[in-house]
């Protein structure tokens, strides 16, 4: 049965946002060439504009639906919009990025059409000649293939995994503008403010040596502060929960609810390589990894592996280092 794809179009602050690009390259990767269909939805205040972009640079028609309110989003808003919108159409596929926003709306979509809801999906993987999604489970230890059936599904991308879209096209400007009335809603949303994030000397670092959870005590970061002083230029990065424990300032988190960092080197110690951790770095230049479990996710993106206690072996690298050091 031939698949009707809908890709839904995300927008902040003026932009498009870069994870809908992403979702619109699983939809096509997951779509059949020539046979089935895509279409892009972007709802937005005043769409009509950024929707004609969309399509002039993506090559596929535009649903545009103006949301009003300021481009505030609104949860139910969106949801009363959005199952309208495919109840009628008879999309089988809608892929979207998995956002706060996305991931807000996604599985309430998925209910209300009676869809399964796949999150996280990571790459599309052909399986006994199907297209199947792909996604970690249990903490990233395994990769999880799944076949949608006919009916479809809602499938919600892992931000910073597929590769944004950027072919070049040569596509006219298809566009349908539509005003979808809504019942009035409960919850109202004033005003989004944005985190000032303060920047971290993350950015700049050509080596960042990161610690997670299997340092298991403060005092721990102690060896991570000296293996990073080995380097000349390094910058010290941390897992979500060291920084949720106070360990270190959420500035220095890595991840996608952290910073995005692509230095020359990554140094992992103690992590274990969940999807929202490897987000934000696996596309560092060289991934070394030191983990007590042989089958540690991260030894799935790391060039280096080493399975070893690391209060074991940081203090002999460090020094192996120094007496290597000319004197
Ligand atoms: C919406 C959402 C957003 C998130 N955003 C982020 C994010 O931005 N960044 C992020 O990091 N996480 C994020 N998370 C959390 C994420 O899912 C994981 O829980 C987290 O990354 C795990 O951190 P960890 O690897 O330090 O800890 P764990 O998963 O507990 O892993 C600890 C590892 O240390 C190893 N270990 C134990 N003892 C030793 C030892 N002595 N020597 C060597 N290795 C040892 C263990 O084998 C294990 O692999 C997010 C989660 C959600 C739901």
């Amino acid at each position: 049965m031939k698949k009707k794809t809908a890709v839904i179009f995300e927008s902040f602050q003026e932009n498009l946002r870069i994870a809908s690009w992403e979702a619109l390259t699983c939809a096509i990767e997951f779509s059949e060439d020539g046979v089935d269909e895509i279409t892009l939805v972007l709802m937005d205040d005043k769409p009509k504009t950024k929707a004609g972009e969309l399509s002039r640079q993506s090559g596929y028609p535009v649903i545009a639906i103006d949301i009003g309110n300021g481009g505030l989003y609104n949860s139910e808003r969106t949801l009363s919009m959005l199952s309208d919108l495919f109840r009628n159409q008879e999309t089988t596929h809608i892929c979207l990025a998995g956002t706060t926003q996305g991931l807000d709306y996604a599985p309430g979509l998925a209910t209300r059409l009676s869809k399964q809801c796949m999150t996280a999906v990571e790459s599309v993987v052909t399986e006994e000649q199907n297209l199947c999604l792909a996604r970690a489970i249990y903490g990233g230890k395994i990769m999880e293939k799944v076949r949608v059936d006919a009916s479809g599904a809602v499938i919600v991308t892992q931000p910073g995994t597929f590769k944004p879209f950027s072919e070049e096209t040569s596509g006219a400007e298809v566009v349908e503008c539509l005003t979808i009335d809504t019942p009035a809603e409960s919850i109202h949303n004033v005003k989004v403010k944005q985190v000032q994030k303060e920047s971290s000397a993350l950015a700049e670092a050509p080596v960042i040596i990161s610690a997670g959870r299997g340092i298991k005590e403060e005092e721990n970061l102690e060896l991570v502060q000296r293996l990073a002083a080995v380097f000349t230029k390094s910058a010290v990065g941390g897992s979500r929960p060291i920084c949720d424990l106070e360990w270190m300032e959420y500035k220095q988190q890595v991840g996608i609810t952290g910073a995005t960092v692509t230095p020359d080197l990554y140094l992992a110690c103690g992590i274990s390589g969940a999807a929202q951790h490897i987000s934000g770095m696996r596309n560092s230049g060289f991934i070394v990894s030191i983990n007590i479990d042989p089958k540690a996710a991260i030894f799935n993106y790391s060039d280096v592996c080493i399975v070893e206690d690391l209060t074991t072996f940081i203090p002999t690298f460090i020094e192996t280092v120094e007496k290597l050091k000319p004197a």
